[in-house]
């Protein structure tokens, strides 16, 4: 079985001392001002709606990794839209 992140939101916002040497933070600010890049709006946290059917197109099944690059629970995620990621193909286990 392969391995992938399903990315529903990218960013986040620092909220304690544990944040400082975020991972993803880091990462994602490199590509801040990029044209085009997946995070040329840095760390700031965006929905990505689109990608929550991506595994529908997948021919074999994947492990997946929920948002790699932000915090599906912080307080800028609408409570909707968590559940839109809970019920997509990617918030979907299989036995
Ligand atoms: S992803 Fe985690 S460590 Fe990074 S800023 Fe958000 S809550 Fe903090």
């Amino acid at each position: 079985m392969g391995r992938c992140s399903a990315l529903s939101s990218r960013g986040c916002t620092k909220i304690s001392p544990g944040c400082t040497n975020c991972y993803a933070a880091r990462f994602a600010e490199r590509f801040r001002d990029v044209p085009r890049h997946p995070y040329e709006q840095g760390f700031d946290l965006r929905l990505v709606a689109h990608k929550l059917a991506e595994p529908l197109t997948w021919s074999k099944s994947r492990r997946v990794f929920v948002n790699s690059m932000s915090d599906l629970f912080q307080a800028g995620v609408p409570d909707d839209y968590v559940g839109d990621v809970v019920r997509s193909p990617s918030g979907q286990g299989r036995s």
